[in-house]
């Protein structure tokens, strides 16, 4: 480039006021003129600034790259150029600049001095460093949460909204097959060998876990079995959550399946274990007792003898109601609770069932209380639902502190009958509640205070109020006591 002597004013202006930073340089690289905004982006004033270089100002991990243009431009290589690098700003920060570079030369073609332009691109550099990171950041997260989706033992399956598979993951990937042999489409809510936990009734497509958290259904647990081969089939509990946008719209759902067919085959073990060996107990329990009793019977037997024969009859008959709530047990669970429904009066067998826990509760100090119609006529079978008072009742009494007290109460509202069984107890903690009615459960708090007992009561109480179409709940607090209301519709008469 070349600069007529007559332009120069007109130059010196423009440089001045120029919103870039600018400088004339000469061929040492010492600033010979710079303006404004060139002493504004550096933090120094006009005086300073000429009497440096740009090589003192520039920063030294880019100082080598800056020298080598410069020098192929004094040696007649190029005339311009242009590169980004870092300037250090009075206060020590970093500047970054984005620097254009003229050489001015004299009319005979000798260099004269560099013009140098400098935008301050500090700011695009931070962001773009920023951008630099987050990326790599999301994108290091983006392999961790792929390492976990191939590794974890569970099978993941993403959807969109309308329910077309997305992403599997290889575990799930490698359990299709079982309840689609013949392939899957990619689609939620495809009928396959697909069965619920009796292993026989077939899941309809409302029923199957991917076409509920299509819907935007969010469960857990959701128990079943795949696999047309009883002997080699597999059980799954699978858990489903919805998957939304920004604006809380539905956009799909994930799922994460997981093989639980050990688990299954040893519960079925164990439930036929007790089953069986329930079975076995009771005919020697059945010849013991009736030896007992003929013993009884007998006249002329010493005292101490008697005394020894009640003691052994009262165990037999403690283990004999064991067998019995473990023979319910298992028919419950086998589908097989047949109920002889006879009409009786409610209002007294609950009031039967509290006298006989009232031995038990006078000898602690708890007053039990009770609350009945004169008569309450209803459709029930007599022997089952007594279970489930005396359960209930006693229940209440063993689990209460001396001096509590327990109050039953007894209602029906046209043909629907409700008993209220409720205690000043000591409470079953929240996450408890659902697990009360399971087969052997037991309580934290009965556990911790080491009070006796099997864990059937309930979950006898639980299928003999639903063979009779009814309902139990249970509602409680630790150390406050607890509130069993037993609802059962259209039974009274
Ligand atoms: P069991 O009393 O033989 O342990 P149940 O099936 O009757 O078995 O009860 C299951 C568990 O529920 C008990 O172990 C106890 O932890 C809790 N439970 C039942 N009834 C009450 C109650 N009225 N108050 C506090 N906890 C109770």
């Amino acid at each position: 480039m070349q600069v007529s002597p007559d332009g120069d004013e007109r130059w010196r202006l423009a440089l001045q006021h120029s919103p870039v930073g600018m400088a004339l340089v000469g061929l040492d690289g010492r600033l010979m003129v710079v303006n404004r905004a060139f002493c504004e982006m550096l933090g120094h004033d006009e005086e300073f600034l000429l009497t440096r270089g740009f090589q003192e100002l520039t920063h030294p991990d880019d100082l080598s790259g800056d020298l080598e243009v410069f020098n192929r431009a004094l040696a007649g290589e190029i005339d311009s150029y242009r590169l980004r690098k870092r300037y250090l700003h009075a206060h020590g920060r970093i500047v970054w600049g984005d620097l254009s570079v003229a050489l001015v030369r004299r009319p005979d073609g000798g260099p004269l001095h560099f013009i140098s332009q400098v935008l301050d691109i500090t700011e695009q550099r931070e962001a773009e460093q920023r951008l630099t990171a987050a990326n790599a950041e999301l994108e290091h997260e983006r392999q961790t949460l792929e390492a976990i989706f191939e590794t974890v033992h569970v099978g993941l399956l993403l959807i969109d909204r309308d329910g077309r598979y997305q992403r599997m993951n290889r575990r799930h990937q490698a359990t299709m097959s079982l309840p689609f042999p013949e392939g899957h489409g990619g689609e939620a809510g495809q009928l396959g060998h697909v069965y619920f936990l009796d292993g026989k009734t077939p899941m309809s497509r409302d029923d199957m876990p991917s076409y509920r958290a299509m819907r935007g259904d969010e469960f857990d647990n959701l128990c079943y079995w795949v696999g047309d081969d009883p002997l080699t089939r597999a059980a799954y509990s699978t858990s489903a959550r919805s998957v939304r946008g920004p604006d809380g719209e539905l956009t799909g759902a994930a799922l994460a399946y997981q093989d639980i067919t050990e688990l299954i085959r040893a519960m079925q073990v164990k439930d036929e274990f007790v089953a069986s060996v329930s079975h076995e107990l009771r005919t020697p329990l059945t010849s013991v007792l009736g030896h007992l009793e003929m013993l009884g019977e007998r006249d002329g037997l010493p005292a101490d003898v008697t005394a020894q024969l009640r003691v052994v009859e009262r165990n037999a008959l403690r283990l004999e109601a064991l067998v019995t709530d473990l023979l319910h047990v298992a028919q419950a669970r086998e589908g097989g609770l047949h109920l002889e429904r006879a009409e009786v009066d409610l209002a007294a067998m609950v009031r039967d069932a509290v006298d006989a826990a009232r031995r038990a509760a006078d000898t602690r100090g708890i007053t039990v209380t009770c609350e009945t119609p004169g008569v309450l006529p209803a459709v029930v079978d007599e022997r089952r639902i007594r279970q489930v008072l005396d359960n209930l009742v006693s229940n209440a009494v063993k689990y209460t502190p001396s001096r509590g007290s327990v109050k039953v109460a007894l209602r029906s509202r046209q043909h629907d009958v409700e008993l209220e069984v409720s205690d000043t107890g000591i409470g079953i903690h929240q996450h408890e509640v659902e697990q009360v009615f399971g087969r052997f459960f037991r309580g934290e708090e009965a556990l911790r205070r080491q009070l006796p007992g099997t864990g059937l009561g309930l979950n006898i109480v639980h299928s003999i109020v639903v063979a009779h179409g009814g309902t139990v709940s249970l509602d409680s607090q630790v150390g406050r006591g607890s509130t069993f209301l037993v609802t059962v519709p259209g039974c009274a008469v």
